[in-house]
């Protein structure tokens, strides 16, 4: 797996209310990189993140996965291709409160009318602690095993990169560092890639290439 941005630029608006939120930003990502990107509020970290992850188009740039040109896709295609290769964590969780969380965590597979591998359902479940919590609505759980069962959600189809915008930000410290530690565990357990966007200097630093995005001007800042 090898994605590769370049010159990655997202302007909103035009005359008085025009903002780059993004300004050329370049980026690879390797197989088992684990990178954070700190920036402060309004600095481009969700707009760098939604484009990378193909949930936004630039303004001008280019994304390439595996050598396919990501922004030529349909619409259609594109969501196909999210959906599969990519897991994507919010801020906010975003489970539907009507599901179950084991309905949470399938349905990026049942849209594909996939039908999940129990087997890796259940290690996952086991890894994130919320084995018995399946059959609990969203409203029935913690924060912390709100987030747990997105976490499993984007993991579900076995994507190659995980981002996370801010994952441990609507949560305690506490639930926070659970979370932070899981999401670690799974990184190094499953051999994924890791791509996290966070206000804490700590688990900036436990990453192994550093990034900071300020005024939509992304920078290394350090590798390991
Ligand atoms: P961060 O995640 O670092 O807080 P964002 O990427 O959300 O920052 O936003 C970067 C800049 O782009 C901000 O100035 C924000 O107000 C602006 N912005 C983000 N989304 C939109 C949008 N849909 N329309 C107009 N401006 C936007
Ligand atoms: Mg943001």
């Amino acid at each position: 797996m090898k994605l590769k941005a370049e010159q990655l630029t997202k302007i909103y608006g035009s005359g008085e209310s025009r903002v780059t939120a993004l300004d050329k930003a370049t980026l690879e990502v390797n197989n088992n990189d684990f990178i954070s990107i700190m920036g402060p509020s309004g600095s481009g970290k969700s707009t760098l993140l939604h484009l990378l992850s193909g949930l936004d188009r630039p303004t001008s740039g280019k994304l390439s996965y595996d050598g396919q040109d990501i922004y030529t896709f349909s619409d259609k295609k594109l969501s196909l291709f999210r959906r599969q290769r990519i897991g994507f964590i919010f801020q906010q969780f975003n489970l539907l409160p009507v599901l179950t969380a084991r309905e949470n965590i399938i349905m990026p597979l049942l849209l594909d009318h996939r039908q999940p591998d129990e087997a890796y359902l259940k290690k996952l479940s086991k890894l994130l602690d919320i084995d018995s919590r399946l059959s609990h609505l969203p409203s029935e759980l913690s924060g912390g095993q709100q987030q747990r069962t997105a976490i499993a959600r984007a993991l579900i189809a076995q994507p190659d990169i995980i981002f996370a915008d801010e994952p441990t930000g609507n949560l305690d410290s506490k639930n926070g560092g659970e979370v932070m530690d899981m999401l670690i565990d799974i990184w190094r357990e499953l051999g994924k890639s890791l791509v996290i966007i966070t206000h804490d200097s700590r688990i900036a630093g436990l990453a192994e290439r550093q990034f900071v995005i300020v005024d939509g001007v992304l920078t290394e800042v350090n590798a390991k």
